[in-house]
């Protein structure tokens, strides 16, 4: 490369060549000049492609239909969630796509983020992480109990868009299509202390903080205050901070809100005794049904500010996961957990078993743990840990049999011998390693 020219009489942009005079401002770069009317072009040229790649996802995205059978593929149950979250997820990326046709005919489309309530483990963050797979769109996960108010110590809400930015691998257009799910929302409603009446003002200081963000901004996050990694990404490594704009992000904000069942019973039982309805109906309503039933006002009353809620129009719920539920997400979806420690022990050419009852054991265990589906992972690896470590050192062992035994007594699991018989794992270890010092 030639280095600039000192000598040189006029200045000249580099890009439309037009001399220094007859341009507003010249910018020089190691090398280059470019005038303010080329700046102003650029400018025009990256927001049409940031426009173009939120079209693009919007024109490829599949129906309701579609993305409900996807949804099926990996998620078992949930049925009016699927629903309600197949419909919105397409009408999301519909309004993107009129937004950027211009064919909107003057009807504001407002954009339409989702709550989604319901128990722990029962498959609210598969549903958003699946959501994102179906589209090919980036996705991250944040955690509500984290967040505090701008200007307090700990995460503020731009680090939420930080992690988007992350999992686009810094391509922030792609960043400005993807989905985002903050888990634990019900942790920021506000509580009025009945003893001292003073207001916990902490959790409703950030929702106020995510109004912006859900209802679409141009934030700018700072790269530097995250530390050297979130520089690391290309193109970013000399930069201080990013635009992100958040108006064709999908926000799926999901929470338990244990307790706001009491608020829907109130208001349907006022309901239903003044029309002198079924008293005994709905003092034994499951809680699912309840939570089905919610309105925006109930949310309120539970301590969520009403502009929050305002800016959620789409509410839908997760049921509690029953035994048959929990037994059909051990074997049936594609990433079914005893689909994933079979093809991990077939790389040894071990088959995995399981004797009648022992998975329903497995149920009933993550039943009485009550975080729905989210301890079948721990309670399998607890009974396979031993055998997996084992395993691969032993000959002739043609598959582990699980037994009802061992996921209730921590009895240990069988193996089936090439030879057709079944040991178990204690003493097909003892047989094959003499005992120390002997
Ligand atoms: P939540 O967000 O409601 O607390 P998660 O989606 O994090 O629950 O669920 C935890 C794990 O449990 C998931 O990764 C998945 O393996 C399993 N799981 C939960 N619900 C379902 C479901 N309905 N179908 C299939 N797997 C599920």
């Amino acid at each position: 490369m030639v280095a600039a020219d000192s000598s040189r009489v006029t200045s000249r942009c580099s890009f439309c060549t037009k001399p220094e005079s007859e341009v507003e401002r010249l910018v020089e770069g190691p090398g280059v000049q470019i005038c303010a009317g080329c700046v102003e072009l650029c400018a025009e040229v990256v927001a049409e492609n940031r426009a173009s790649e939120a079209a693009r996802v919007a024109e490829g995205v599949p129906k309701p239909r579609e993305i409900r059978a996807f949804l099926d593929e990996y998620i078992v149950g949930q049925d009016q969630a699927k629903r309600a979250l197949s419909v919105a997820v397409y009408n999301h990326y519909k309004r993107i796509q009129l937004l950027s046709g211009g064919g909107h005919d003057g009807v504001e489309l407002a954009k339409s983020n989702i709550l989604l309530l319901g128990p722990t483990g029962s498959g609210k963050t598969l549903l958003a992480q699946t959501l994102a797979r179906i589209l090919n769109v980036p996705f991250a996960v944040a955690d509500a109990t984290a967040l505090t108010q701008a200007g307090y110590v700990g995460e503020d809400v731009d680090t939420i868009l930080l992690q988007l930015v992350r999992a686009a691998q810094f391509d922030i257009e792609r960043a400005q299509t993807g989905i985002v799910y903050i888990d634990e929302i019900d942790k920021c409603a506000r509580r009025s202390d009945g003893a001292t009446g003073s207001r916990d003002v902490s959790g409703e200081g950030v929702q106020q903080s995510l109004l912006k963000i859900l209802e679409g901004t141009v934030a700018t996050i700072s790269l530097k205050e995250h530390g050297a990694n979130a520089r690391s990404g290309r193109g970013y490594q000399d930069r201080d901070t990013v635009r992100i704009d958040t108006s064709h992000i999908l926000f799926i904000l999901g929470g338990a809100f244990v307790g706001v069942e009491r608020i829907v019973q109130a208001r349907v039982g006022r309901r239903e005794m003044g029309f002198g309805g079924n008293i005994a109906a709905w003092i034994d309503a499951d809680k699912s049904d309840l939570l089905a039933d919610i309105t925006p006002e109930d949310l309120v009353s539970f301590g969520m500010i009403p502009e929050f809620i305002g800016r959620l129009p789409v509410i839908t719920s997760v049921r509690n996961l029953d035994r048959d539920a929990l037994l059909q997400i051990l074997t049936q979806p594609k990433n079914a957990l005893v689909k994933q420690y079979r093809q991990l022990l077939q790389v040894d050419g071990v088959d995995l078993q399981f004797e009648p009852g022992a998975l329903e054991a497995v149920a009933d265990q993550a039943i009485m743990r009550g975080t729905g589906a989210r301890s079948l992972r721990a309670i399998l690896e607890s009974v396979l840990v031993a055998p997996m470590y084992e395993v691969p050192s032993l000959p002739d062992v043609a598959a582990i049999i699980v037994t009802q035994d061992a996921i209730l007594d921590h009895a240990s699991p069988l193996l089936l011998l090439r030879n057709g018989s079944e040991v178990p794992l204690d003493s097909a270890l003892s047989l094959q390693s003499p005992p120390a010092g002997g």
